[in-house]
C-alpha cells in the first residue's frame, strides 16, 4: 500500500464528465489499496474568469479581495469531486486550503506555504476515505484566505506530498509528460522518460510550462517524487523528475531544448567603464521591479563601455523610462532596444561531461545563418539570443543535431 498525492489541472476537471473521469481514475488507485489525496485545480478558464470578474469593477482589485474571489474556483472542483467519488460509493472528503490547514504568509496573490496540518488528513485516509484538497489556496496566520500565484495547485500537490510523506506526487495535466521540445514546433520531438530536477528547472524557468516552477523547487528540496503524465492517456506512465543522474553512455547528452519568444534587449551605449555602473544601471531596474535576464558589459575604448541585458518584452517600455533618468546621472551616450528577438536554450546534466557542446550548438547555428546576439551558459545550460523570426528553425536544427528527433 502506498500513499499517492494526485493533482488534476484545469483541463482534467473542465466539466462534469471529466471530473467522473477523475473519479474513475482516483478510484483505481483506491481499489487498489493505496491512499489517494487528489489536489484539484479550478475548472479550466475559471480562473481568468475570475479574475476578469474582479477587473470589471477595478483595474486594481485589493489583493485580500482578489483572493476571496479566485479561491473559490477550487472550491467548487473539491465539492464536486467529492460528490462524483461518493455518487460511484466511494467515501471521500473535500477540504479548502483553510480547512486543511495550508498555513501561509499573508502575500496576498503569491502566499508562500510555512506549514501543513497533516491530522485530519491522516485520519480521514487510515479510516479508508479519499481527500480532496484545494489547490491554489491557503489561510494565513490571522485566517485571511491566501492564494499561492497562478499555476499554484502544482505547489499544494507538491507540499502535501512532503508535508504526509508520500510515496508519489503525480501531476496529472493534458500532456502525457515532458517533451524534448515542444511538439508543436517540433513534430519530432519524444517525451522523456526521466528528467532531472535540474533540468526541469531550467526547462520551466525558460518557459516550458508543464508545472509551476516553485513545485519543482519544492520536490527538490523536501526531494518528493514527482512524476508528471496525463488525466486522458491510461496507459502513458509520464515523466518521472528525479534527483539521481542514471545516466548511461547512450543517453542523449542534451535533454531538451527550450525557447522564450518574449525577449526584449536594451543597449547603453558609451558608459564610463569604472566600479560602480552596473550597479547604477542596475539598480533602479531592480527597484522598479523588473526582472533582468541575460547581462553582457564588454570594455570598449577611450574608457566607455557598452552595457547590454535583455528584460520580458512588457517590460521594455518600463525598462526605458528607468533608464532614461539614469543615462542623464552615469553620463551614457545612447540607448537602443531590439524588441525583436527570442531566446533559445540547450538543457542537459550531460554537458557537464561532455566538452564541445557549446561549438557544436554554434556551428549548427551558423549552418544556417542564424546570427547569435548574446550568449549565456550556466553548468547544465547554454542559451543564446537570436531574432524571433528565426526561433522555428533554431529549435528544429538544434533538436536534430543533438540526436534528440524521435527517428535518431
Ligand atoms: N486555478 C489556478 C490558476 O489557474 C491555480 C492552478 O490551476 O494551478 O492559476
Ligand atoms: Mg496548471
Amino acid at each position: 500500500m502506498a500513499l499517492i498525492v494526485q493533482k488534476y489541472g484545469g483541463t482534467s476537471v473542465g466539466s462534469t464528465d471529466r471530473i467522473k473521469n477523475v473519479a474513475r481514475k482516483v478510484a483505481k488507485f483506491h481499489e487498489q489499496g493505496h491512499q489517494v489525496v487528489v489536489v484539484v485545480s479550478a475548472m479550466s478558464g475559471e480562473t481568468n474568469r475570475l479574475i476578469a470578474l474582479a477587473k470589471e469593477l477595478t483595474p486594481n482589485p485589493d489583493p485580500r479581495e482578489l483572493d476571496v474571489v479566485v479561491s473559490t474556483g477550487e472550491q467548487v472542483t473539491i465539492g464536486l469531486l467529492a460528490m462524483a467519488l461518493q455518487a460511484a460509493g466511494i467515501p471521500a472528503k473535500s477540504y479548502t486550503g483553510g480547512q486543511v490547514k495550508i498555513l501561509t504568509d499573508d502575500a496576498y496573490t503569491k502566499a508562500r506555504i510555512l506549514d501543513i496540518d497533516d491530522a485530519a488528513m491522516r485520519q480521514n485516509l487510515s479510516e479508508g476515505k479519499i481527500v480532496i484538497v484545494a489547490g491554489f489556496q491557503g489561510v494565513d496566520a490571522d485566517g485571511n484566505i491566501t492564494t499561492l500565484g497562478r499555476g499554484g495547485s502544482d505547489t499544494t500537490g507538491v507540499a502535501l506530498a512532503a508535508a504526509l510523506k508520500a510515496d508519489e506526487c503525480q501531476i496529472y495535466t493534458d500532456v502525457d509528460g515532458v517533451y524534448t521540445t515542444d511538439p508543436r514546433i517540433v513534430p519530432e520531438a519524444r517525451k522523456l522518460d526521466t528528467i532531472t530536477f535540474e533540468e526541469m528547472l531550467e526547462m520551466a524557468s525558460l518557459g516550458s510550462k508543464v508545472l509551476q516552477i516553485r513545485s519543482v523547487e519544492f520536490a527538490g528540496k523536501y526531494k518528493v517524487k514527482l512524476r508528471v503524465l496525463s488525466s486522458f492517456e491510461e496507459e502513458s506512465q509520464g515523466t518521472l523528475i528525479t534527483v539521481e543522474e542514471n545516466r548511461n553512455m547512450e543517453q542523449p547528452v542534451i535533454s531538451g531544448i527550450a525557447f522564450n519568444r518574449d525577449e526584449a534587449k536594451i543597449t547603453i551605449l558609451g558608459v564610463p567603464d569604472q566600479p560602480g555602473i552596473a550597479y547604477q544601471i542596475l539598480g533602479p531596474v531592480a527597484d522598479a521591479n523588473i526582472d533582468i535576464d541575460m547581462i553582457i558589459q564588454n570594455s570598449g575604448r577611450d574608457g566607455l563601455a557598452d552595457f547590454s541585458f535583455t528584460v520580458g518584452r512588457g517590460d521594455l517600455d518600463k525598462t526605458i523610462n528607468v533608464l532614461d533618468r539614469v543615462k542623464a546621472v552615469i553620463n551614457a551616450k545612447s540607448i537602443e532596444s531590439d524588441k525583436s528577438l527570442c531566446k533559445v536554450s540547450i538543457v542537459g546534466v550531460g554537458m557537464r561531461s561532455h566538452p564541445g557542446v557549446a561549438a557544436k550548438m554554434f556551428r549548427t547555428l551558423s549552418e544556417e545563418g542564424i546570427n547569435i546576439r548574446m550568449i549565456s551558459t550556466s553548468e547544465i545550460k547554454i542559451s543564446v539570443v537570436i531574432e524571433e523570426k528565426y526561433l522555428e528553425l533554431a529549435v528544429r536544427v538544434l533538436h536534430k543535431a543533438f540526436n534528440l528527433d524521435s527517428a535518431a
